[in-house]
């Protein structure tokens, strides 16, 4: 059956990323047999501008009805004056509370030609290949109660409480051993045991989960010594799986080991594997409009899509030999150019990995 596939380009670079993606899905479509449906719909800005919302009720009702959606990204200095609630960023949010996508998967990637890009040396970080899966809906940045209280003694106390039910700790461990099974069956499970009784909990679940998953050697870290592990030897990482906000630092921290935050995508996915992907770069306003993003963390995303929700695993591969073969080609868009090389625009790129694809046939 021909799966649907909704396109939100979003605001800034959004726009420009998302076109050559959609370059390579069609070129999948027409070429390799894929059997896809693409529709566009707002999102972000673009939504506010034409409608007044960030999310419209239609982007939502396509969001649910399609098997995966692309996402570029939203925001830019225009709705940065709007009130919080209805700024470009509440779309983002509303698709995820909307669809439920509990499971942020986050590859760290360096590919070996872009080495000298991290500021780690290049023999720590050459050939990494990290997956942080982050729980995406729960833990402290959603627990109740929180806020902001006075204290008899007039003094203001904030708080915020750190949550997890068993049944949630186990849906992200599922995952999380799932994507294990698909690369190195390594999983390393972060938290912080030692201090916080519901990361107790966290390690538990975990280590009872896994024994469904025989084939995956789990090990378990706390937060702070995966910190360290990740900056000291980040290649004995395959999969990480962790806490909401431990995931969301960690992530970031990742994400900079490979150098440029235009070449790393990202997924996050419901109970039954539908997802959203999206580069996990912003709509850079600085540079929107004039061609020069770098597409490669979209295009890396629709690999991403292939595999997790679509189970395209070939397609999925061919795109990131492409991306590679581009690489070593040497074309560079600005963001991954050294000193001296000339870069090419943000189509150029998108162009040079469908040739890519088309050579590999
Ligand atoms: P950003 O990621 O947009 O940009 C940070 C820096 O990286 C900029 O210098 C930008 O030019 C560069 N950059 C980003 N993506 C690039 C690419 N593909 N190629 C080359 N260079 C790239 O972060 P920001 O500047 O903090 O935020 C800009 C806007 O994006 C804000 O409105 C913010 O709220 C929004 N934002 C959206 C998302 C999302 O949609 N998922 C995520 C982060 C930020």
């Amino acid at each position: 059956m021909r799966k649907q596939i909704l396109i939100l380009p979003g605001d800034g670079i959004g726009t420009e990323i998302v076109r050559e993606a959609v370059k390579v899905l069609n070129y999948l479509r027409e070429q390799r047999g894929l059997e896809i449906e693409l529709t566009h719909a707002l999102v972000g800005g673009a939504a506010i501008d034409a409608t007044g919302k960030p999310l419209p009720e239609e982007t939502l009702a396509q969001a649910k009805q399609a098997d995966a959606i692309l996402l570029g990204a939203v925001g830019g200095y225009k709705w940065e004056s709007l009130d919080i609630a209805i700024r470009p960023e509440k779309g983002l949010l509303g698709l995820r509370a909307g669809l439920e996508l509990f499971a942020n998967l986050r590859p760290a990637l360096l590919f070996e030609e872009l080495a000298n890009a991290s500021t780690l040396k290049p023999e720590v970080v050459a050939g990494l290949d990290i997956l942080i899966v982050r729980e995406l809906t729960g833990g402290i940045y959603f627990g109740q109660p929180r806020g902001v209280r006075v204290l008899e003694n007039g003094e203001r106390q904030g708080f915020n409480t750190l949550v997890y039910k068993e049944s949630e700790i186990r849906r992200i461990a599922h995952v999380a051993f799932q994507a294990a099974q698909k690369r190195n069956k390594k999983l390393c499970s972060v938290d912080k045991a030692n201090v916080l009784e519901c990361t107790e909990l966290w390690r538990e679940i975990v280590t009872q989960v896994g024994k469904e998953y025989p084939d995956v050697q789990l090990s378990h870290l706390y937060v702070d010594n995966a910190a360290m592990q990740l900056v000291r030897a980040p290649k004995q990482f395959d999969v990480i799986v962790t806490t909401n906000m431990f995931g969301d630092i960690l992530s970031d921290l990742a994400s900079m080991l490979s150098g440029s935050i235009g070449m790393l995508p990202s997924a996050s996915l419901d109970i039954n594997n539908k997802g959203m992907y999206e580069p996990i770069h912003g709509s850079a306003p600085d540079i929107a409009g004039h061609n020069k993003a770098n597409p490669l963390a979209t295009i890396l995303s629709v690999a991403m899509m292939l595999r997790y929700s679509l189970n395209q695993n070939a397609h999925a591969e061919a795109i990131e030999t492409a991306v590679r073969h581009v690489l070593q080609q040497g074309i560079r868009t600005a963001d991954i150019c050294a000193v001296g090389e000339t870069p090419v625009s943000t189509s150029a790129m998108g162009d040079a990995v469908v040739q890519a694809l088309a050579m590999e046939q």
